[in-house]
């Protein structure tokens, strides 16, 4: 086995908040340990310097530049840092729009801050999206079909639980799904996850907010949700696996520009 071989992930967590565990030095070496391609997402921009800095010699860990929906409420002004840090991140997230009661109050600012970095994404070009879109997934669609098209960036759709007729729309945009084990116990989203397109499925922890057994969920436990997503589509684990690393490797180079 050459070192380049070595180096292939194996599995792909592609929105995990790293950062949000006691442990974050040691899950990184983690994810190279177990070939993990991880997406360490934010909730700040604040965090986007001591996230790169720790994952600077990291093989499988990228990190993603992020405001979350929920914190727009206190941290709208901190667009103005986002902006300010884009040029330098690849990857955004995590970002989108939250619709439940406990947000729902914020959701004009929240509009208006990710219709933002749309805009900025679309302006740069190449940047890849890590998006929540909780009860608010006719919205999220309609500000990526005005902002961001997708010869501009590619999006990809954290924890979705739209219906058959958003997801056939999201699929039209362009767009990618992160699933995770949570999504996978719900009998709804179980139908609508085995009728996705196979080239449209990534995988995803959302750790630590995801728990397994009491704990959080970690980056290579990631693993148990391909052999589900496999069982659910009636095909091999190894070539669900294969088939989801296939789908980062064109998520990462369709959006070289
Ligand atoms: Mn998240």
């Amino acid at each position: 086995m050459n070192e380049r071989t070595l180096q292939k992930p194996h599995w792909v967590d592609f929105h995990c908040h790293l950062d949000l565990y006691r442990d974050h030095v040691e899950l990184i070496a983690e994810c190279d340990q177990e070939r993990v391609a991880t997406l360490a997402v934010t909730t700040t921009p604040k965090a986007w310097p001591r996230n790169r800095e720790l994952a600077a010699n990291a093989t499988h860990v990228r990190v993603a530049l992020g405001l979350h929906p929920q914190l727009v409420a206190e941290r709208a002004s901190e667009v103005g840092l986002f902006e300010h840090y884009l040029a330098d991140a690849r990857y955004v997230g995590e970002i989108g729009l939250d619709a439940g009661p406990r947000f729902y109050r914020s959701l004009p600012d929240q509009e208006r801050v990710f219709e933002r970095i749309l805009c900025a994404c679309a302006e740069q070009g190449g940047k890849i999206l890590s998006v929540h879109n909780i009860r608010a997934v006719g919205k999220v669609l309609g500000h990526i079909e005005r902002a961001l098209p997708a010869s501009r960036g590619r999006v990809v759709l954290h924890w979705f639980t739209g219906t058959a007729a958003e997801a056939r729309r999201a699929v039209a945009l362009g767009c990618y799904f992160s699933i995770n084990k949570e999504m996978l116990n719900s009998p709804k989203h179980r139908q609508l996850i085995a009728e996705l397109p196979e080239d449209r499925l990534l995988t995803e922890t959302d750790g630590p907010f995801v728990l397994i057994q009491g704990k959080p969920i970690r980056p290579r436990e990631v693993a148990d949700t391909v052999s589900q997503l496999a069982a659910l589509r009636a095909i091999p684990m190894e070539g669900m696996r294969r088939a989801i690393l296939d789908n980062l490797r064109a998520v990462v180079s369709s959006n070289v520009s």
